[in-house]
């Protein structure tokens, strides 16, 4: 997507540990108008009526997933991060890796809002090495509900999760996919389809 790439190399620095930063449009500071952009063309990507719910992880995911539910005319359900051990049986649970902040934490959805019925679009900002969609495929699963298919705002490209996610017959959207991005010099670069 032209307008997300040409927001990336205008406002986005990339920070060492393969991490690029886009709190001033993306997930600190909001472009709302963007954010519409990108929901337009999330739901051009996903056309069928078959979606009953999008599905996200607080905190970055939410408002890219309430923008594009807007088109879907479904209900957004995030995932709750749990730091805690929760023996709660009303809840899903997953485990997942952060890739931001290093550590392990249990992402947890209510049983109420996600059932077999359901058949989800996963959306999130980033997608690196795809621990987060893996934990929030976990949820799907556990519920019985069934994959639609993964939208991301940002993939980047020279790590594994979008390979390894495709490779397993899932079907995953980005907006933007980064090829190669360096902290030394700010160079990014984008993969052409
Ligand atoms: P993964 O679980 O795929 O390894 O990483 C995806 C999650 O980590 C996203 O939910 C996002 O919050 C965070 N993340 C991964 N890479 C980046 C990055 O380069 N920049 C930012 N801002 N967040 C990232």
């Amino acid at each position: 997507m032209k307008l997300l790439e040409e927001r990336i190399l205008r406002d986005g620095y990339v920070k060492e540990g393969n991490v690029l930063k886009v709190d001033s449009f993306l997930n600190h500071q909001i472009d709302i108008e963007l954010y519409n952009e990108m929901g337009r063309e999330f739901r051009r990507l996903f056309p069928g009526d078959t979606i009953t719910k999008i599905l996200t992880i607080e905190v970055s995911g939410i408002g890219i997933a309430c923008v594009a539910a807007q088109y879907f005319h479904v209900p957004v359900v995030f995932a709750r991060k749990s730091h805690s051990i929760n023996l709660d049986d009303d809840v899903y649970t997953a485990r997942v890796q952060s890739y931001t902040h290093k550590r392990e934490y249990d992402i947890i959805v209510s049983r109420r809002y996600l059932t077999g019925e359901d058949n989800v679009l996963i959306i999130d900002d980033f997608l690196a090495n795809g621990c987060a969609v893996n934990g929030l495929l976990e949820l799907v699963r556990g519920a019985g509900a069934t994959v639609e298919g993964v939208g991301i705002a940002i993939e980047k490209g020279f790590q594994e999760g979008g390979r390894l996610l495709r490779g397993s017959g899932i079907r995953v959207e980005s907006l933007a996919v980064v090829e190669s991005m360096d902290a030394a010099t700010g160079a990014v670069t984008f993969r052409r389809t």
